[in-house]
């Protein structure tokens, strides 16, 4: 028999685990998607494709001409575009579509988080005064805080933002995680750092910054997750591979 077809929406850490654990079995052919925001992606074994598809008709056209039985959609917490495009693709193609959503954080004992809706409510939830904010919003996202220069910006991203991006008063820290407590914690202190803004984007890898947060009693600045079109999904990779192998081990080549 042939190898089930896969096509991975990508973005986050779950698409690139749940690629590296289907390349070593040959029931599986994959293909993981990005977007192409990052220059240079973590390394995956397998078939990569980068950019766009044109909208859910031009991913629903890939489906169907290049044959896939099944879409995962593992794209990051906040890419609330492409999980729509998903649905409506999976649905127009009439291939399985199974989401892999991390829980978002939730606040511990100790936790001063401040929630706000969006990415633009979060400069005005800074104030007036001047502070020194550490940023892990992502490089894409930081227009906003441009509008509130008064602050100092720690700004941490994977890649560098161009200059033209960054709020004028402003440290760059080009940096990956996973990230640990303690180190968190010595950069908010070297930093003088007295606010940590972030999407809640959930997970393990980046969360060792609200532990420090916690332990230094700094305030957080929360972008609460966007609400999400719903879709069958589990929540780890150890899920998704367990549903794929119930709905499809048994219909693929061993
Ligand atoms: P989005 O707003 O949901 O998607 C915008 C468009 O990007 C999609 O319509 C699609 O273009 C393309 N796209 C997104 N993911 C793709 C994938 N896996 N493969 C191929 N094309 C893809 O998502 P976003 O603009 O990437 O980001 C939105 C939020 O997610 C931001 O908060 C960002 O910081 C966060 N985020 C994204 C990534 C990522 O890798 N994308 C990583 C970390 C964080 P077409 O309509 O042309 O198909």
């Amino acid at each position: 028999m042939k190898p089930l077809k896969l096509l991975i929406l990508g973005g986050s850490g779950e698409a690139a685990d749940f690629a590296r654990a289907l390349a070593v079995d040959a029931r599986y052919d994959v293909t993981l998607s990005l977007a192409g925001r990052t220059a240079e992606p973590m390394l995956v074994p397998g078939k990569l494709r980068k950019g766009g598809f044109g909208g859910a008709e031009g991913l629903a056209h890939t489906l169907t001409e290049e044959r896939f039985d099944l879409l995962i959609d593992a794209t990051h917490p906040f890419a609330v575009q492409m999980k729509a495009n998903a649905i409506e693709a999976a649905r127009a193609a009439g291939a399985p579509l199974l989401a892999i959503r991390r829980p978002a954080w939730i606040p511990s004992e100790g936790d001063r988080w401040i929630m706000v809706d969006s990415i633009e409510d979060a400069p005005a939830a800074l104030g007036d005064t001047p502070r020194r904010a550490f940023l892990t919003t992502g490089r894409m996202e930081l227009a906003p805080f441009r509008k509130a220069p008064q602050h100092f910006y720690v700004v941490r991203s994977v890649e560098a933002p161009s200059p033209e991006e960054l709020p004028p008063r402003v440290e760059l820290i080009t940096a990956r995680g996973p990230f640990k407590v303690d180190d968190e914690r010595t950069l908010l202190e070297a930093h003088a750092i007295d606010v940590v803004v972030t999407k809640n984007s959930g997970g393990t890898a980046t969360s060792a910054k609200l532990e420090a947060a916690r332990a230094l009693s700094l305030p957080v600045i929360m972008v609460e997750r966007p609400d999400l079109p719903e879709a069958l999904s589990v929540e780890t990779v150890a899920d998704a591979l367990a549903w794929l192998e119930r709905a499809h081990g048994s219909t693929s080549s061993a």
